[in-house]
């Protein structure tokens, strides 16, 4: 896709050829002078301005995927450049407004396409990245205004706890209904319509410009937009129905799941005040690093120091693996770079399915701890092979320096192949 993107952003023939075809790629282009901030949406979906609605759906998946905030927590830019691409796609995957969009640009949609990273598409899009871990509910447009919070806890497991699951109990602070007044607010139950809106919990005014009238809806303040005045608040939580509590909640890690990927516990965030619902809690999970092993995707790599002896001579060497030890057959004359797997003994896929592989890249122990005796072997095996190393001989550097450069090579080889790239 990115090359795509460059065709719109620096080709200036192309942009020439798109005018002389397209009547609103002018009026992009001038209110992309106005509003400096603002990109082409094609341009941030990386699509052509013909693209059909599955290219800008795919693009637009793919593109998520790399700038989900959760995926990204180290770059500053991921979230806005986030909501950039939901408002992007919120505008040219709706036909009305791509053809708006296309003949007038951003001023076509003059804030109608302020999606803000939740619109159209969202619940599409998690429900492929988590691959169904858990159901987006009431993510869309019209929450009632008095529903509470959505909260989220970043959760931190181990590696081990990733890839067979597991039991985990969170606690967390949250508003939760009050249990004195049962979320009413009210000492005794009793409370009395609001005058100030007559008990609709709106207000309107009427407002005239340029000749023409318009009528305003606020929220009343006096009532909270409830419609209703307490008489007697509640001592427990003074008339706010709600009240600052540690929660618990019981969470099944699921088999697989790596950082960023989160759960979605519906009702489980902030009571909403005046008795409104209850937002949300997203727990968020994070894989801590772990000392043996770097995974990637669903394979694992660690790396094992082989005595040079068992690299020589062959032999068998125990490695660690997420299910214990594993035995591996050293075949004589293995390489420092060497890559062993182990099918199967990787991280489980999301559904627990089936397992990736562990990679095994070897290394080589040289002694540091030689006894005399031991010294004295070694030299004689030195000294058979031709490879004595006394100040003598000339050009052993040069020897050395080459070994070395032939097995970083194939290392770098080896490593490349077996991980792509
Ligand atoms: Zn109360
Ligand atoms: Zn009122």
């Amino acid at each position: 896709m990115a090359p795509k993107r460059d065709y719109y952003r620096n080709g200036d023939a192309a942009r020439n050829a798109r005018r002389r075809n397209d009547p609103g790629s002018r009026a992009r282009d001038n209110d992309r002078r106005h509003m400096a901030n603002k990109r082409d949406y094609y341009e941030v979906l990386g699509v052509e301005r013909d693209a059909s609605p599955e290219e800008i759906k795919k693009a637009y998946r793919q593109k998520a995927r790399q700038l989900h905030p959760d995926v990204n927590r180290e770059d500053p830019h991921a979230e806005e450049q986030f909501k950039e691409l939901g408002e992007a796609y919120d505008a040219v995957s709706d036909p009305q407004k791509r053809a708006a969009y296309d003949r007038f640009g951003h001023a076509g949609l003059s804030g109608a396409a302020g999606g803000g990273g939740r619109g159209a598409g969202f619940d599409d899009m998690f429900g492929d990245i988590l691959g169904g871990f858990f159901n987006v509910g009431g993510m869309g447009g019209g929450r009632p205004t008095n529903r509470g919070n959505d909260l989220r806890y970043d959760l931190e497991i181990t590696l081990e706890e990733a890839a067979f699951g597991g039991e985990r109990t969170i606690r967390f602070p949250h508003q939760a209904t009050c249990g004195t007044c049962h979320g009413t607010g009210s000492e005794n139950g009793r409370v009395t319509t609001c005058v100030a809106c007559g008990g609709t919990g709106q207000r309107q005014a009427n407002a005239g410009f340029l000749g023409m009238q318009f009528t305003t809806v606020t929220p009343c303040e006096r009532c909270g937009a409830t419609g209703q005045i307490i008489t007697n608040p509640c001592t427990a939580c003074h008339g706010a129905g709600r009240t600052r509590t540690m929660d618990e909640l019981s969470i099944t890690v699921p088999q697989g799941v790596d950082s960023g990927m989160y759960m979605e516990f519906g009702g489980k965030g902030d009571a909403g005040p005046h008795s409104g619902p209850a937002g949300d809690l997203a727990v968020v999970f994070h894989v801590k690093a772990h000392p043996v092993f770097t995974r990637k995707g669903a394979d694992l790599i660690c790396e094992t120091a082989l005595p040079f002896t068992t690299a020589a001579l062959g032999g068998k060497v125990s490695v660690p693996t997420l299910d214990g030890q594993a035995e591996i057959d050293v075949p004589p004359g293995t390489q420092p770079g060497h890559i062993f797997h182990l099918k199967g003994k990787g991280m489980p896929t999301q559904r627990g399915a089936h397992r990736g592989d562990q990679h095994i890249v070897v290394g080589i122990a040289v002694p540091t701890d030689l006894d005399p005796k031991q010294r004295e072997l070694l030299r004689e095996l030195a000294d058979a092979r031709g490879e004595n190393i006394d100040h003598k001989h000339k050009g052993v550097f040069q020897k050395v320096k080459d070994v070395v450069g032939d097995v970083v090579d194939e290392y770098r080889d080896r490593a490349k192949e077996a991980f792509g790239g």
